[in-house]
């Protein structure tokens, strides 16, 4: 999402003449997009603006502004930090005012901020700027990010999204199409449609089966995919629609977060264990070829051992293809920061991560062997030129990386695929 409303930020500051560096050192101004999911990325943000603020020094000022989640729930802070000298801070639903806000820093030399949170604004009239999505010598134009809803009214007791990206909010259908048949024309292959809720998307009756049912429509456009959805919103149409669109992507992400039904409960995920196993069954049968991945959160507060158990052995049932595992921290402002105390020690965390990586790299390791013979169908990527390889990345129509050798052939293509091999990490194949 963050990538998205960086095209969206570029867009809209190139209509005031912004020109747009790839080098930092030659910039005059530098923004940060930042994201508040988790402790990590959030202590990146400082370390960044202070390597920036040290290599410029005082010779060769430069403009700082922080965009996106941080910039929402942590303004203050930010601002107080006498060492990271930010000059101005953009919300996520505040981007339309960029260009006043770096006016009212440069000219008027006072710190600038606008991080009201909006129930309307999706950015449906701003087209993003794609020149930059792909590596124009390549000259190949593979995925294009698009934002169908932006928003979440979830409100998991762990997560700061609803807090930084306010409300559910969706754009209209004729409104993406239009933006999907631009890309298209453009020569992307591929659209991933996203939203903090994805399959939360409703405009007036139109609800996340019509859209991808209309997308699907799109010439040109060969695959679809979607991210994040949450486990509560798949209709049987939605399913049956996945299973019969050959456009749309065999992969659901599916976040399971957690096994145990208390721990589930006190996140406020509004499903059990049981719940989330039916609908994997469900999805299976249905869609007997997809991949499921998840997310899970491992050491969430007063989390026990058995309750930690209890995750391993959804996770061993539900077999998903892989999975981003992560170790709870506390983020400010959620309701598990006001009612949990982060009890679980460090220590613990790590322990039960590492279990928890293990468990699931071999089953990783095994779905990857079982492609072994297959033939797939593997949509390339862009040739990594700095990597000096002889190799090629693809993805399969389920998103496993396929590594391919160099042959003729360019991002974008899909190409025939026989797997010949299989590591925890990627399958290797040959063109047929
Ligand atoms: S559904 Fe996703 S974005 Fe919304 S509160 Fe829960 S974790 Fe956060």
């Amino acid at each position: 999402m963050n990538e998205y409303d960086s095209e969206l930020v570029r867009s809209i500051l190139k209509k005031e003449n912004y020109e747009f560096v790839t080098d930092e050192r030659a910039a005059d101004i530098v923004m940060l997009n930042t994201c508040a999911i988790r402790e990590h990325a959030h202590r990146k943000v400082y370390g960044r603006v202070h390597t920036i603020r040290h290599t410029r020094g005082k010779a060769s000022p430069v403009m700082i502004g922080i965009l996106g989640c941080m910039a929402t729930n942590l303004r203050q802070e930010l601002f107080e930090d006498r060492t990271l000298k930010i000059d101005f801070i953009a919300g996520p639903d505040s981007y339309k005012r960029l260009p006043q806000l770096i006016r009212e820093a440069s000219d008027e030399g006072q710190k600038s901020y606008d991080v009201t949170l909006s129930e309307f604004e999706t950015y449906s009239d701003i087209y993003p700027d794609a020149q930059d999505r792909a590596n124009p010598s390549t000259a190949s134009r593979v995925n294009a990010w698009i934002a169908v809803m932006r928003g979440c009214n979830n409100f998991c007791t762990f997560c700061v999204v609803p807090y930084t990206r306010g409300r559910e909010r969706s754009r209209s259908p004729e409104n993406v199409v239009d933006e999907v048949r631009r890309l298209s024309a453009e020569g992307f292959k591929q659209v991933t449609l996203l939203g903090q809720n994805v399959n939360s998307y409703r405009h007036d009756d139109y609800d996340f089966a019509y859209l991808m049912d209309e997308v699907s429509k799109v010439e040109g456009i060969e695959r679809i995919r979607f991210t994040s959805p949450h486990p509560k919103d798949f209709p049987d149409r939605f399913l049956d629609l996945m299973a019969s669109n050959p456009k749309i992507c065999k992969h659901i992400h599916l976040p399971l977060q957690a096994g145990n039904n208390r721990i589930l409960d006190m996140m406020n995920r509004t499903y059990t264990k049981e719940e989330f196993l039916t609908l994997v069954e469900k999805v299976r049968a249905k869609i007997p070829n997809v991949a499921l991945t998840t997310d899970i959160i491992v050491g969430f507060p007063t989390e026990t051992d058995e309750e930690f158990e209890d995750t391993l052995q959804v996770v061993k049932k539900a077999q998903f293809d892989s999975a981003f595992n992560f170790k709870y921290s506390e983020r400010q402002g959620t309701v598990a920061s006001k009612k949990y105390p982060d009890d679980v020690p460090e220590a613990i965390k790590t322990e039960r991560i590492m279990c928890l990586n293990e468990v699931q790299k071999e089953i990783t390791y095994q779905k990857n062997r079982a492609h072994i013979g297959e033939i797939q169908s593997v949509l390339l990527e862009p040739y990594p030129e700095a990597k000096n390889t002889n190799q090629m990345p693809g993805r399969t129509d389920g998103g496993k990386l396929v590594i391919l050798p160099l042959g003729p052939y360019k991002g974008g293509d899909l190409v025939k695929v026989r797997i010949t091999d299989a590591t925890p990490h990627a399958l290797k194949g040959q063109p047929v």
